[in-house]
């Protein structure tokens, strides 16, 4: 599975297929058939359904994958509500007109939604759930427009109470299941980088959604029609606890639990339910209040993306991508800390590009920096990912190797060596740049607590090479 990064274009949803879109328009028809006889199974009797989660699926499925919305989807989908009405009873002309209900929602959402950037669609920007209301709301309105025809002609309703049946089931349902199938985790999106959320403590991470689901039960079995807004405060627990997904299948949990409980009579909710207006409103703020968390969840996953973003500016070199200086302390001595305690080896390397001024001078400075990048991105190539890399001067980089002697310590450094020595460094065929390195080992077989101790080891070794004529390594004395 894989996100489009193109915005959705109108072609799509009229245009032809590919070679696979008749597999695609089957899956399609199979999921609107089953997620239809879901919601036809789940109403109560001679009512319309309360749940009815066939068109946010389907909305949130051709958002994502805009090149599944073709014609034969398109028909597929046709032929999964139709057969699902026709098995459980309804006539054509029933099952066409409720169809053209659930079609107009759909389609009139991914018309909005074809105007908007990855970004906002899949949720991964805060203003996103206003784009989301905005896109439900409206795709419930074309439903609820359409309502209004059909039920005085199916159930010789009037016009203005098919409007509010079908406006605030669409509403209640879309706002409960479209966020989730949009927020589901991609290749791309699963990645640390876009996600992950903060934790208060990893040990305890079931606790907000134990209290979510505990506060869900009380409120189902209170008789007080406020108790549908209990579960917020663990909602918005979990929501700043957990990534956006997980936080959008408990809201979507929430809304369903409570639009199933309503239906079914388990939520008592007083005489006041013996008011149809009263209940589609309920309905609405079921659906309204959900928002809130899932406010907070994107916010969170913003601004986490953006912490994250700040913290690898503040301790890499922009250069070359190595730590910087004060990254690549923190991080060793916390390192070399663990080693210390552990009793465990570790060797330094201390490297300095020879004779670097010449290349500035001869080639420029732009071929300078690139020696740098293809310096570092050498370097980075030959280490495991527990090893530290950074830059701590000009053209001087330190590696701090964990559980490593010196007899590896050095294999590595020769590595580094060799290979950094044959690499062709010129953008320009016309003036080959090659360079050499010379590095400074420093080992221990019991870490010193600290980077610092061991420095003024490596940068000694470094001199040696430097003096004894360059491009070579010299190993201090192990302490
Ligand atoms: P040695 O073999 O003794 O190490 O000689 P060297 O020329 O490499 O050492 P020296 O310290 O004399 O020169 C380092 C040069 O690195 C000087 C400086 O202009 C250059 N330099 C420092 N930072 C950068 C950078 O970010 N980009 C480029 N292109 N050059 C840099
Ligand atoms: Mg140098
Ligand atoms: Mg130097």
């Amino acid at each position: 599975m894989t996100t489009n990064s193109a915005p959705i274009q109108l072609d799509p949803l009229i245009g032809w297929p590919s070679r696979n879109a008749l597999s695609v328009a089957l899956l399609i028809g199979l999921l609107t058939f089953g997620l239809a006889l879901l919601g036809i199974v789940t109403r109560p009797l001679g009512l319309l359904a309360a749940f009815w989660p066939a068109n946010a699926v389907l909305l949130g499925v051709f958002v994502r994958h805009p090149r599944a919305a073709k014609l034969p989807s398109w028909i597929g989908a046709l032929a999964g509500f139709v057969a699902a009405d026709l098995l459980t009873g309804s006539t054509w002309t029933k099952s066409l007109l409720l169809t053209a209900g659930n079609f107009a929602f759909i389609l009139v959402g991914l018309l909005i939604y074809q105007t908007q950037r990855d970004e906002i669609r899949l949720l991964r920007r805060p203003e996103s759930i206003v784009y989301l209301v905005l896109v439900i709301v409206a795709g419930a309105l074309a439903e609820g427009a359409v309502g209004t025809v059909i039920n005085p002609i199916l159930f010789h309703g009037s016009a203005e109470a098919g409007f509010s049946y079908w406006f605030s089931a669409e509403l209640a349902n879309a706002l409960a299941i479209v966020p989730v199938i949009l927020a589901l985790p991609t290749w791309r999106a699963s990645s640390p980088e876009s996600f992950r959320l903060a934790r208060f403590r990893p040990s305890a991470e079931w606790v907000p959604a134990a209290v979510f689901v505990a506060s869900t039960v009380i409120a189902i079995k209170l008789d007080d029609p406020g108790s549908i807004a209990y579960p917020i405060p663990a909602l918005l627990w979990c929501a700043i606890s957990y990534r956006l997904f997980t936080t959008s299948l408990l809201t979507s949990g929430y809304g369903i639990a409570m639009l199933l409980c309503i239906s079914t009579g388990q939520l008592h909710l007083g005489d006041s339910t013996s008011d149809l207006h009263t209940l589609l409103a309920l309905r609405i703020a079921i659906a309204l209040i959900a928002l809130a968390p899932l406010m907070v969840a994107s916010v969170m996953g913003t601004r986490n993306a953006l912490l994250k973003q700040l913290q690898h500016l503040a301790t890499h070199d922009p250069l070359t991508d190595a730590l910087n200086r004060g990254g690549l302390m923190d991080r060793a001595d916390a390192l070399m800390q663990q080693l210390h305690t552990a009793r465990q080896a570790v060797s330094v390397l201390m490297l300095d590009i020879d004779h670097f001024k010449s290349v500035n001078d001869q080639h420029g400075h732009a071929a300078g920096d690139r020696v740098l990048r293809e310096f570092a991105y050498i370097v980075h190539g030959m280490l495991r990912d527990t090893d530290i890399f950074g830059r701590v001067g000009g053209e001087e980089f330190v590696v701090v190797l964990p559980n490593c002697d010196q007899a590896n310590a050095w294999r590595i450094a020769e590595r580094i060596r060799t290979q950094f020595g044959q690499h062709e460094l010129s953008a320009n065929p016309a003036a080959p740049l090659r360079a050499t390195v010379s590095i400074g080992i420093a080992s221990a077989e019991i870490a010193e607590p600290a980077l610092g101790a061991m420095l003024p080891n490596a940068d000694a070794a470094l001199y040696q090479a430097k003096h004894a004529g360059r491009d070579r390594i010299v190993a201090a004395s192990a302490g």
